[in-house]
């Protein structure tokens, strides 16, 4: 599927340092900064520089490049929060059905408490 991306997500607009943020860790293709309504003692959001709608998009669409570098920084992001051993959750919300609020690829990292189950029933 074709994807069409908002250049005035806020995402977007914190790549371009247009709005600050509490970084983690920077790449040369990634960023991770912590989430601005964590929900967990650890909630760090991940992104890719690039201009990627949602997970499916940038496995499409980045370069190998790209992938390596975001997946990486995700387990980077784990070992420096020392969440690995413990545990952690990794989420990325696409679309309505996702109830994405943020058109712009990020994997929520939580973790530092027991999260319970994955989903509440419907
Ligand atoms: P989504 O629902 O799209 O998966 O998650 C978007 C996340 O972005 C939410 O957890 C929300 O708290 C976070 N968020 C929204 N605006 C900002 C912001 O300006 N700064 C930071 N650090 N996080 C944000």
């Amino acid at each position: 599927m074709a994807y069409t991306y908002d250049d005035e997500n806020i995402f977007a607009k914190i790549l371009r340092g247009e709005i600050p943020n509490d970084t983690v860790l920077e790449t040369e293709h990634s960023l991770a900064f912590n989430d601005i309504r964590p929900q967990a003692p650890l909630h760090v959001l991940v992104i890719p520089k690039g201009k990627y709608v949602n997970y499916d998009d940038f496995a499409t669409n980045a370069s190998d490049a790209e992938i390596l570098d975001y997946t990486r920084a995700i387990s980077k992001v784990c070992a420096m929060k020392g969440v690995a051993a413990d545990g952690f959750r990794m989420i990325s919300n696409a679309g309505r059905d996702g109830v994405q609020e943020v058109p712009h690829l990020h994997v929520h990292i939580l973790g530092g408490r027991d999260l319970g189950r994955m989903l509440n029933p419907a």
